[in-house]
């Protein structure tokens, strides 16, 4: 009875899923959707790092990041890990708002919405930035001239973690005002937290009173992958 709904969907709706190929009413079936790594466990609701009652975990309290807090959607491990590479290395922007609307579900109300921005040549290069397409796609109004990068970095997936903090930094500028307001910075993946970082001390040193990530997929350093 299921194969024949499913068939009969596929009938009417036409789609087929991104990841098994199966009928599917949307992006992916709803079988690989019951895959997909949500976060549901306690996290620190700063850096979205686990934390057994979700308190603020003991890194943030020894050394607070710039940002405030922390909104991920996903772990970045499969299959949530082969969604977002697609959307940003092959092209596939049907994702984003897909991606973005498991977003849309977990966030509060912010005053401004800004995606992690890239260099002029990386966007030359790709010809899009994941991070609009997914900011778009969370159906509000997004800010692009408020926060962009000032330089061409090297891609921090090239790069060990240790290093990502230094690649970053000063490389982002402000040329807005933003007296008190609560700012959300999209991003795609948050691996180390060194963009996110350097962009939430940018945006304070403008003005911002509270700066908020929202990230499709965290990584949990304990399973670091080499490619994020
Ligand atoms: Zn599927
Ligand atoms: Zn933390």
């Amino acid at each position: 009875m299921r194969l024949l709904l499913s068939r009969v969907t596929s009938f009417f709706f036409g789609g087929s899923c991104f990841l098994c190929r199966g009928a599917a009413r949307a992006v992916i079936c709803g079988d690989c959707d019951a895959e997909l790594p949500r976060l549901t466990q306690p996290l620190c609701p700063r850096c979205a790092l686990a934390s057994p009652r979700g308190e603020t975990c003991g890194r943030c309290l020894a050394d607070p990041p710039p940002y405030d807090a922390t909104i991920a959607a996903l772990a970045y491990e499969f299959p949530a890990d082969a969604l977002i590479h697609a959307l940003k290395f092959r092209g596939e922007l049907a994702l984003a708002p897909f991606l973005g609307s498991l977003l849309a579900q977990k966030v509060e109300d912010v005053d401004c919405i800004v995606p992690v921005p890239l260099s002029s040549e990386r966007l030359r290069e790709r010809g899009y930035n994941q991070s609009v397409e997914i900011a778009r796609a969370i159906g509000r109004p997004i800010e692009l001239d408020v926060c962009v990068r000032t330089r061409h970095t090297a891609a921090q997936i090239e790069l060990p973690l240790a290093d990502r903090g230094r690649n970053v930094r000063g490389a982002f500028l402000c040329a807005r005002a933003l007296d008190g307001r609560s700012v959300a910075v999209v991003d795609d993946v948050m691996t180390t937290g060194a963009t996110l970082g350097e962009i939430a001390a940018t945006l304070k040193a403008a003005g911002a009173a509270r700066v908020t990530n929202w990230v499709v997929a965290r990584t949990f350093p304990e399973n670091a992958p080499p490619d994020v």
